[in-house]
């Protein structure tokens, strides 16, 4: 789907008219209809606001122009999965299991690594065989390429 349809989509689902949700984002009804139009995207304040108002990822808002991964563990993320800033808002780089109340859950690769090891289902290898394959994995991720 493309950002209009979105847009369009989820102020329908909320039952505001372009007026009602012009009036909330205090911007004009004009602007409203031109992203309805496709014509213009709302900047990334207002993104900020929409993604809080409907409780979506700014992804979302966009049409899921990105395939969110989680930037810690690697799982894909879905609005559902996202972890969320103290303040409510969506961090759309970490799983809400690596993430959680403003800090990491995982304080070292190692310990990553271990959950995966005794927690993925696997059949075929030892854990001494999976343990340097998902650090390898991991460590392609932004978060621990710091
Ligand atoms: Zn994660």
């Amino acid at each position: 789907m493309e950002a209009k349809d979105v847009l369009v989509s989820l102020r329908n689902k909320s039952g505001m008219t372009q007026d009602d949700l012009a009036d909330r984002l205090f911007v004009t009804r004009q602007a409203v209809s031109r992203w309805e139009r496709g014509e213009t995207l709302p900047g990334p304040d207002t993104l900020k606001q929409l993604s809080a108002l409907y409780d979506v990822s700014i992804n979302t808002l966009l049409g899921s122009p990105r395939k969110l991964v989680c930037q810690c563990c690697g799982m894909p993320l879905d609005d559902g999965s996202l972890s969320r800033e103290p303040d409510g808002a969506f961090n759309e780089d970490y799983c809400k299991w690596c993430y959680a109340d403003g800090e990491f859950v995982y304080k070292s690769l190692d310990d990553l690594v271990d959950f995966l090891v005794t927690h993925m289902p696997n059949d075929q290898w030892t854990p001494e065989q999976a343990r340097p394959f998902y650090a390898a994995q991991l460590k392609q991720l932004k978060h621990w390429q710091e």
